[in-house]
């Protein structure tokens, strides 16, 4: 247990702080599930600060009121260097002297809270609300991976530490995609999503939804010196800090930082909308004071608004994987810190209406990086007769064939639909799902209109049709040879992967990892009937109704994958002891003293790793023995660690095998081989 223990915070580390993790979220899951179960058979064992206590406990009726024993005051707001001089120069007036340091930090749009450790433990935590009484959403925060349940090394008896809950891009339009296969209405910034899922009554919904953590202050500042000295403590303890940080000792330093990353805000996987800038010592903050509402040694540097001005010149509608019509606005392109906006998003035809929005209005356009641009409002002043109404198609415009409303969304219901498989294909290949790469939009739309794409499963019969796909626009002998091998790479996937990927109505990426536990393979969960998934915990009538109607029309695309050698269960039993190898992918080169190269792949893959005698980006340790050939060098570039023969063999003895031996066996494509 101790082990488990010490494994699992290494990994939470290794996640949360170092943003460098060595296993996947599925292992994790798995560990930390073992550990349960020895909790449960061992509870005088149990600690306080076990990570199992993030798995969520029960649901409440509501949130108790948390009253902060010093307020959390709000942050005054300034937009131009002027105003951030004028800061500078009422602060300098203050102190009596210029030499001020200034603490810089992006300002994360998320929701503030502060956190109570009591003898190192976490204790309690709430959110800011207005100042001085906010909600107590301790159990929700314990769920929160980043933030530490107890701390390390030195810390006072009592601290409070306060800091920004926030989602992250990803996490945000990951959870956008599962609310829209489920109808539910998006949330619109990662801000709102974060704060609608700290509301939420059930923690085990909050620890799905992957929050994020940072910490940026304290509540009592008694024995610290300074924001930058902070810094320190908080990794000492545990917690991340912002990652985009200074100490500045002249206001001009401190706006060319804010200006920097006003540019590069696009780069960051979470949302900010300006920067902080504290005065950075304690005891020249505690000289300055404070107003009714905010501290007078700091100030929030906001950004401006990313809204674009533009014209609307057509509306296209796009069918996707489901059949939903999607209305786009095609616009006259503008500019926007060197990317052009051609398209923007226009939701629905009910938000079409509800907006107002019009063909040939002028409009505002939100533009943030890597969120797809939405029109946000028409500008009527601006009319001048011409403008039109958008209204939903009469027929599917990609196949003409029937299309059926609700008000809100349009479907295409032909089961035939071109578009509809293109948009399956392309989730179906999609990072998240089978990560098949070299499959581009434009070479789907060929395959499917060529009619080698039928169906998903036709992608591992492609390999039957190399010189027609040679003869396809801009397809070389290197394209053909790398689409083919990612083809058959991704027949190795993980099977929540593959759950996902199908496209099951209402089967998101979370609900395939929990149907991917309660099953071990995907012809089992084909067969399960309602009442057994309508009994995992998760899994309401809804999902469960669509998994088995899925199914149940989908048989012989089941038989096909299973058919062209595609994994359709767990590598080994979900309740298998890991071990080093667990998981992993190996290759070789060169000759390993004492061992056949035969046995070696054997004892990897009874340990639960994957061994190859090729070397792709995704192998985890290439294992070097005597006279080792090209691969090192390859390795090297693939930035691939190398695993010593020694070293390996003593991995060998230290972790026994988890079943008995069988025969070797290597399906791995053998391209690269050399
Ligand atoms: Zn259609």
């Amino acid at each position: 247990m101790e082990w488990l223990y010490r494994t699992l915070r290494y990994h939470e580390r290794k996640y949360y702080l170092e943003g460098d993790p060595e296993i996947s979220d599925f292992e994790f899951d798995r560990l930390l599930a073992e550990l349960k179960e020895l909790e449960d058979r061992y509870p005088e064992w149990k600690r306080a600060d076990s990570p199992t206590e993030r798995v969520g406990g029960e649901v409440v009726e509501g949130f108790a009121s948390f009253v902060h024993r010093r307020p959390m005051l709000s942050v005054q707001n300034t937009y131009s260097f002027e105003e951030i001089q004028e800061f500078a120069r009422r602060v300098s007036r203050l102190l009596g002297t210029d030499e001020v340091a200034y603490h810089v930090e992006l300002k994360i749009d998320g929701v503030a809270v502060a956190l109570h450790y009591e003898d190192g433990f976490f204790v309690a935590g709430g959110t800011r609300g207005n100042g001085r009484v906010g909600e107590e959403i301790t159990q929700n925060l314990r769920t929160i991976g980043a933030i530490p349940l107890r701390l390390e090394g030195e810390y006072p008896s009592f601290l409070e530490v306060r800091g920004e809950v926030f989602m992250s891009k990803a996490a945000w339009k990951r959870l956008n995609r599962e609310r829209s296969e489920r109808g539910l209405a998006p949330f619109a910034n990662p801000r709102n999503a974060a704060a609608g899922t700290l509301k939420l009554l059930d923690p085990k919904l909050v620890r799905e939804r992957k929050l994020s953590f940072i910490a940026y202050g304290v509540g009592e500042v008694e024995g610290f010196e300074s924001y930058s000295q902070l810094q320190g403590h908080f990794r000492r303890w545990g917690f991340p800090i912002n990652p985009g940080q200074g100490t500045f000792s002249s206001i001009e330093a401190v706006y060319s930082f804010c200006l920097e990353w006003e540019k590069r805000r696009g780069e960051l996987d979470f949302a900010i909308d300006g920067m902080v800038i504290k005065v950075d010592s304690f005891r020249q903050q505690l000289l300055l004071g404070e107003t009714a509402k905010a501290p007078r040694g700091m100030i929030a540097y906001k950004f401006a608004p990313e809204l674009l001005r533009t014209t609307i010149v057509d509306v296209q509608v796009q069918v996707g994987r489901t059949g939903v019509l999607t209305p786009v606005a095609i616009l006259e392109p503008v500019e926007l810190s060197g990317t052009v906006v051609k398209r923007a998003s226009l939701h629905n035809f009910k938000e079409i209406e509800r907006k107002d929005i019009r063909l040939y209005d002028k409009v505002f356009v939100q533009k943030a990086a890597e969120i797809i641009p939405y029109v946000v409002k028409s500008i009527p002043q601006l009319r001048t007769g011409k403008e039109r109404e958008i209204l939903p198609p009469s027929s599917c415009p990609a196949c003409g064939g029937e299309i059926f409303g609700d008000g809100t969304f349009w479907r295409c219901v032909q089961s035939n639909c071109p578009a509809k498989l293109k948009a399956a294909i392309e989730h179906f290949a999609s990072r998240n799902a089978m990560d098949i790469a070299h499959l581009g939009p434009k070479l789907v739309d060929q395959l499917v209109e060529k009619g080698f794409l039928r169906d998903l499963a036709d992608l591992y019969w492609l390999a039957e049709r190399r010189r027609e796909l040679l003869a396809l626009e801009r397809m070389g002998t290197k394209s053909v040879e790398n689409l083919l091998y990612s083809i058959e790479e991704s027949k190795n996937r993980e099977l929540p992967r593959l759950i996902y990927a199908l496209g099951i109505p209402h089967v998101g990426e979370v609900v395939a990892r929990v149907l991917a536990k309660h099953f071990p393979d995907l012809e089992r969960l084909a067969n399960a009937r309602q009442e057994e998934l309508e009994a995992i915990e998760g899994i309401g009538p809804e999902i469960a109704g669509g998994v088995v109607r899925f199914f149940r029309a989908n048989q012989p695309l089941l038989q096909k994958l299973k058919a062209a050698g595609v994994r359709l269960g767990h590598q080994n039993a979900p309740k298998a002891p890991s071990t080093f190898f667990s998981g992993k992918r190996f290759a070789i080169t060169g000759k390993l003293p004492g061992m056949s190269r035969g046995q070696a792949i054997a004892e990897i893959e009874q340990r639960g790793g994957l061994a190859s005698s090729s070397l792709t980006k995704s192998t985890d340790y290439l294992i070097v023995g005597e006279e080792p050939g090209s691969k090192v060098e390859k390795a090297k570039a693939y930035q691939v660690p190398l695993l010593p023969a020694q070293e390996f063999l003593t991995l060998l003895q230290n972790s026994s095998p988890n079943s008995k031996p069988k025969k070797p066996k290597n399906k791995q494509l053998d391209i690269f081989s050399p």
